[in-house]
């Protein structure tokens, strides 16, 4: 899909976007510009190339920006690190938009040591709030995805998840301010009172929530959060669970349901196959293991972490054929780079990038992955089930599997990874073209995807089909009322505006 708007539009929307922000904060150039191409796509394909990129540093100017792409009726596309990898990395849906790349308005402005929240702009990564609690002392501590390069903002509002007791990101944003389509600044929940002071402790609006509006969205351009910390435990336990053969899987997810519903785990567990976890529990990736590792974390005083280890020896200790371990931890010993293994430091919102390293095996620095991610209820015998209709998919394919499970406490996301050379194009496209078919089948079984890249958007958004599209027509509605001119990410999560539908 390309701009709907002529060269000469985008050509006066830049020159406008240089005059109100200054020549730095745009860039134009076109080999400066691929640096925002999708690195796992077809190398040099240049079908979702940006025309231009803007850094504003402020609320005011990102007030500009979208007043100009009114002005012009150029499509802007949002990234707030542009780390988005997987999913399309920094590029957007529709060729020759703007890109809005916020990775320069980077303020910590709170950390409120009392109530556990900090309050981020878009700019600040994971790398940057974990090193600003650090200096705070160490009391609090964040959630954080695997990698620590991308945003607080970015991730959650794509709902990223992270590994520790607060690893839901989008159920984690506590108030938000967002520009909107035609420019106004608008603050959610308590935040719309001016001066309130429960604005990031409190989760609700008077009348209608709407933070949800402009999650996996293009209502607004998302300018600061308040964002939940979890206390320091006085103990951590790194714990994980061992098994060979896909069979176990139902007694481990229904034990697992059960210790996650009475709260005895209370992170977000993780299960792979040949992905992230060898039987010695160090990161390891080799598709073709048939051995599955499940992590998960015990936090909190000394007494509770023993007696919730032994309670886990009692239900998932007793399983045939399952080993189990752990290694505690003091809550002030910080695991860092050279302590621990990943999956120990991601438990306790230890950023790193060891897990892009892992990532680069099959074919080099270049490799590029495709996630494709169903969800489905947290049972035993629909787990197996599902599993091994991905593995039959992808032995139709003729492809190794990698399973990395997010388990949630009634829930779980059966992710799988596709790796292959972006160098090899008929190959690259192949696995995109393998995507379709497995998209169909899960829909057919009544699974849909948490989340999918700028490539497979539309077909994923089909697959909600419930009365003929209900909840897609209700959004359309919505996004053609605050954004007439269709200008922010037109074709985001398959919501078109008026002027690209049809
Ligand atoms: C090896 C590997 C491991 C990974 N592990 C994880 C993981 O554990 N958990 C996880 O969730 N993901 C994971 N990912 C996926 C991805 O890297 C992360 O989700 C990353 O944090 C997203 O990057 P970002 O913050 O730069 O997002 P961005 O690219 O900045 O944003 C993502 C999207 O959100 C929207 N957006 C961004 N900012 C705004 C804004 N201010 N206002 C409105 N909309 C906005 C845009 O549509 C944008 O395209 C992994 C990827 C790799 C390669």
């Amino acid at each position: 899909m390309e701009a709907r708007v002529g060269a000469d539009a985008i050509e006066a929307a830049i020159n406008a976007l240089r005059a109100a922000l200054g020549s730095d904060a745009v860039i134009a150039d076109r080999d400066q510009l691929n640096e925002f191409r999708d690195p796992f796509y077809v190398l040099g394909d240049d079908s979702h190339d940006v025309s231009a990129a803007v850094f504003p540093v402020s609320v005011e100017e990102v007030q500009s920006v979208v007043r100009i792409a009114n002005e012009h009726k150029v499509p802007l596309w949002t990234v707030s690190q542009g780390r988005n990898y997987g999913y399309g990395g920094a590029a957007p849906r529709v060729k020759g938009s703007i890109l809005v790349n916020l990775s320069k308005m980077n303020r910590i402005l709170e950390i409120n040591e009392e109530l556990g929240y900090a309050v981020v702009e878009p700019g600040v990564r994971w790398f940057d709030l974990v090193d600003a609690l650090e200096a705070a002392g160490g009391k609090w501590w964040s959630s954080i995805p695997d990698l620590g390069w991308g945003s607080v903002i970015g991730n959650s509002l794509e709902y990223g998840r992270g590994h520790t007791r607060f690893g839901s990101h989008g159920h984690n944003i506590a108030g938000m301010e967002v520009v909107l389509p035609n420019g106004e600044v608008m603050r959610t929940g308590m935040g719309a009172m001016t001066g309130n002071k429960a604005w990031h402790a409190y989760p609700f609006s008077y009348g209608p929530t709407v933070d949800g509006l402009f999650m996996q969205s293009s209502m607004g351009i998302v300018t600061r959060i308040g964002w939940r910390l979890m206390p320091r435990p006085e103990k951590y336990a790194s714990c994980w669970v061992h098994f060979d053969g896909d069979e176990i899987i139902v007694p481990v997810i229904d034990a697992m349901r059960e210790l996650q519903l009475d709260e005895t785990i209370n992170n977000y567990p993780f299960l792979g196959r040949g992905v992230s976890a060898n039987a010695e529990g160090q990161p390891d990736l080799d598709p073709n293991s048939q051995k599955w590792a499940l992590r998960f974390a015990l936090y909190g005083y000394e007494e509770i972490v023993e007696a919730k280890w032994r309670i886990v020896e009692r239900v998932l200790g007793s399983i045939p054929g399952v080993e189990i371990g752990r290694k505690v931890y003091d809550g002030t010993d910080r695991v860092g780079p050279d302590k621990g293994i990943h999956d120990d430091r991601v438990q306790a919102g230890i950023p790193g990038m060891e897990l892009l390293d892992l990532y680069k095996v099959p074919f080099g620095p270049d490799t590029g992955h495709l996630d494709f991610s169903p969800i489905g209820p947290l049972i035993g015998s629909e787990v197996l089930k599902m599993v091994r209709q991905v593995q039959k998919l992808y032995d139709e394919f003729g492809e190794p599997y990698a399973a990395g499970c997010m388990l949630l406490p009634t829930s779980i996301i059966v992710v799988s990874v596709m790796f292959f050379d972006p160098k090899d194009k008929e190959k690259t496209l192949r696995m995109f073209e393998n995507f379709d078919p497995m998209l169909a089948k899960m829909k057919s079984e009544g699974y849909g995807l948490y989340r999918t890249g700028i490539y497979k958007m539309d077909a994923v958004a089909d697959t909600f089909d419930f009365n003929d599209h209900a909840l897609r027509r209700f959004v359309e509605t919505i996004k053609d009322a605050v954004d007439p001119n269709g200008v922010l990410q037109p074709g985001k999560q398959g919501i078109w505006p008026q002027a690209y539908r049809g």
